[in-house]
């Protein structure tokens, strides 16, 4: 059976899509590169925002036209199967079956389905880890990601995650450090351990910075976590980015609002003032870190005022990067059945301009300042301008461009930072 897998979202979900690729070769089935070539066609979908699911919906009718001319299945995996559930199947008749976050073990099984029987598995398992299973892992890439714990317990009121990646479960320690260890063994230099609120992990009482350490004992070069949420940050942690040799300066901490009461809104669990504070131990204890975040603008009820809160914030925390958005109500959510959305779409809008306008300043300013700098730099793809160009990523996750006739592919090179460009920076050897 030759299977063609689309991935949307988060790296959760790019990780996810590395454990279906390896449970269906388990199976025989051979993974094509276009959906044209594929029996099966299985998209692995995210619902965050409302953007993302409908871009999905957009993508199974456009797909389905392939129904005309020849035999296939249309798969939706994920998130969004997950979000809409049995209601997904009523609103795209072209839809074989879905399968939510926690059902991927009975993926066989839907791809044996027999024609006309349309399928729906959607329930959430407490205890669903995905431990044993194969992957199937890019070839000669230099990173990779490793889920530590799957699920949130935070409920959020904007967040559909907890609806749609049930209860939070951390991984055992020991599986965790194996597969690290195997990646080394494979060549990775780098590993990103994924979990909604990464620095909740607890297992057998070893905590995420005992976590860090024993990861750091594999012997891989480079470790990266995303995402932490601020209330869970102990000075243990960073103790351990800052102490650990292959913990990388780089703390991406989501934001999401910078005024109290939006945030208590929010049901975020900290004040405008306890954020301030966990950002300014992070650029105490770590004085090379990159601090990087997540903001969304227009929530209900989110005054002008308020907005300016957050515009400050991020003056004051001098983020290097940003990923910023418009506020969407997300249907099951607290904030969808409570708060009414308020804010107008065209406000909206001109406040994440001024948050991306301000942002592009604040990277400017950060990036600039590299220049005439030493950094340890990680190959991972060939540039896009000419054979000679090699793109790597600095241990405070900044991108950089460098040039070379020799493949630099994989490996960790030592770069003198001469340029930037608006999201990029110009490295030179040496
Ligand atoms: S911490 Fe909040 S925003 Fe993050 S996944 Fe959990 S509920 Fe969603």
């Amino acid at each position: 059976m030759k299977v063609f897998l689309e991935t949307y979202g988060c790296q959760m979900n790019v990780r996810d899509s590395e454990l279906l690729g390896g449970i269906l070769r388990q199976e025989g089935c051979r993974l094509v590169d276009t959906p044209e070539a594929a029996d099966v066609i299985l998209l692995n979908t995210c619902s965050v925002r409302e953007h993302a699911e409908q871009r999905v919906m957009g993508r199974v009718r456009q797909l389905s036209s392939l129904k005309k001319t020849h035999t296939v299945k249309i798969g939706i995996l994920g998130c969004v199967a997950q979000h809409l559930g049995e209601n997904l199947l009523d609103s795209l008749p072209e839809v074989d079956f879905i399968a939510g976050p926690d059902s991927y073990r009975s993926l066989p099984e839907l791809l044996c389905s027999v024609d006309g029987e349309r399928t729906a598995l959607c329930r959430l398992d407490k205890t669903e880890l995905y431990e044993g299973l194969p992957s199937y892992r890019p070839e000669n890439s230099p990173s990779a990601f490793v889920t530590i714990m799957r699920g949130c317990d935070r409920m959020c009121t904007f967040c559909v995650v907890p609806l749609t990646r049930g209860r939070e479960r951390s991984r055992p320690w020991q599986n965790i450090v194996d597969e690290t260890k195997q990646l080394v063994q494979q060549g990775a230099k780098e590993v990103t351990l994924l979990g909604q609120t990464v620095n909740a992990y607890r297992n057998d009482d070893v905590s995420f910075a005992q976590l860090l350490w024993k990861v750091a004992e594999t012997g891989i070069p480079r470790i990266r976590f995303t995402s932490p949420h601020p209330i869970y940050f102990q000075d243990e942690e960073l103790e351990a980015i800052a102490e650990c040799p292959g913990v990388c300066e780089w703390v991406h901490m989501p934001l999401q609002a910078g005024n109290t009461e939006v945030l208590a809104r929010m049901r975020r669990g900290y004040s405008r003032e306890d954020y301030l504070e966990i950002a300014r131990r992070i650029r105490e204890r770590i004085p090379r870190v990159t601090l990087t975040t997540d903001i969304v603008v227009g929530f209900p009820g989110e005054t002008e005022v308020q907005f300016e809160d957050t515009l400050s914030l991020m003056k004051e925390c001098d983020f290097d990067a940003g990923y910023h958005f418009k506020y969407s109500p997300r249907p099951g959510t607290y904030a969808s059945r409570h708060f009414p959305d308020d804010v107008p779409q065209e406000e909206k809008q001109r406040r994440l301009e001024q948050v991306i306008l301000l942002q592009s300043e604040l990277t400017r300013r950060s990036n600039e300042a590299m220049i005439g700098h030493s950094f340890e730099i990680l190959i991972h793809d060939r540039g896009k301008r000419g054979p000679d160009q090699w793109v790597g990523r600095s241990r405070g996750n900044k991108m950089v461009v460098v040039e070379s006739n020799k493949s630099l592919l994989g490996n960790i090179i030592g770069v003198t930072i001469v340029g930037t460009g608006r999201w990029t920076l110009r490295g030179q050897l040496g």
